[in-house]
């Protein structure tokens, strides 16, 4: 073969490549602003997501925005008196009931609760997830966390992290082509660092939409989850009187919420400015994960299109 005919083969090639191996749907050099974000959480468990990040994905869902919560285990022993498959397809449908309160996806990986482990295998799985969503942002646990499912997804979204652009890496599932921004949900751990709020949202105009989706995890919320009891659930009011039950809800997640506010008042602040900042009820904060791509002030304001211009 002549050397221009190799170079010309080689150009078809790439534009077979192009035409043929990349996602359709890749949209890395759009500017966020004039396009559909698509956001994937991961959570360990059935209700992780939800806890963490449910404000602000109904937030991104309100404006159009489309978002994934997923749970990288199908939570089948955590509860105190159940457990196994039932267990598995009842916080199955928690989840999707959730999601469905805050206008995002959900989906449930088929692995045991309690046996998450760092593989290549479930790395795999993961950069597909990943990929499959062509995800602009990706939000999980810390890699540091009490829970060894929680701190092992944080490990396996991190080894995800840029390997979802490497196209020979799951050859099968066509390959990311901008590194998605990956973030951190807010934890309380402080060894080896302590959690560094880089993002705080404020969710006071989706706090009853969440308080919603987090009373459908009525296994973990009403019952205690794995570490409930009967002790605990004669504490709760009953499922025959559900407006007791939300504000019994309520006041705990104002607690909880309204904790993150105060913790991060300081960030929120800066993204919102002194008047608004210091008025903020509820919040939910993100730290940036550096093994994704780095996103400027200004690409954060893209990708959380929630403050004032
Ligand atoms: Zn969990």
């Amino acid at each position: 073969m002549t050397a221009s005919s190799t170079r010309f083969l080689g150009v078809l090639l790439a534009l077979l490549a192009v035409a043929f191996v990349l996602p359709p749907t890749v949209h890395a050099a759009e500017p966020a602003a004039a396009r559909k974000l698509r956001i994937i959480v991961f959570g360990a468990h059935p209700d992780d997501a939800e806890f963490r990040a449910g404000g602000t994905g109904a937030k991104w869902a309100k404006l159009g925005h489309e978002v994934k919560l997923v749970s990288v285990t199908n939570g089948d022993i955590g509860h105190w008196n159940m457990a196994g498959g039932a267990l598995a397809q009842r916080r199955t449908a928690e989840s999707q009931a959730a999601a469905k309160r805050l206008g995002v996806a959900s989906q449930v990986l088929d692995i045991h609760d309690g046996e998450l482990l760092p593989t290549l295998e479930n790395r795999r799985l993961i950069t597909r997830t990943i990929r499959e969503w062509n995800a602009d942002i990706v939000i999980s646990h810390r890699p540091w966390d009490y829970h060894p499912d929680h701190r092992y997804v944080g490990v396996l979204v991190q080894d995800a992290a840029y390997m979802v652009t490497v196209p020979y890496f799951c050859p099968d599932t066509p390959p990311l082509k901008q590194n998605p921004v990956f973030l951190y949900s807010s934890d309380g751990f402080q060894k080896p660092y302590p959690f560094r709020p880089d993002v705080v949202i404020a969710i006071d105009d989706v706090f009853e939409q969440k308080l919603d989706a987090v009373n459908e995890l009525v296994s973990q919320v009403y019952e205690g989850g794995a570490n409930g009891s009967a002790e605990f659930v004669a504490t709760v009011p009953p499922a025959s009187d559900p407006a007791a039950r939300l504000a019994w809800l309520k006041q705990r997640w104002e607690g909880r919420q309204g904790g993150e506010a105060q913790r991060f008042r300081e960030t929120l602040i800066k993204w919102y400015g002194d008047e608004q900042g210091k008025t903020i009820k509820f919040a939910e904060a993100f730290e940036i994960c550096e093994y994704g791509r780095r996103p400027s002030t200004e690409d954060l304001k893209q990708l959380f299109p929630f403050f004032a211009k």
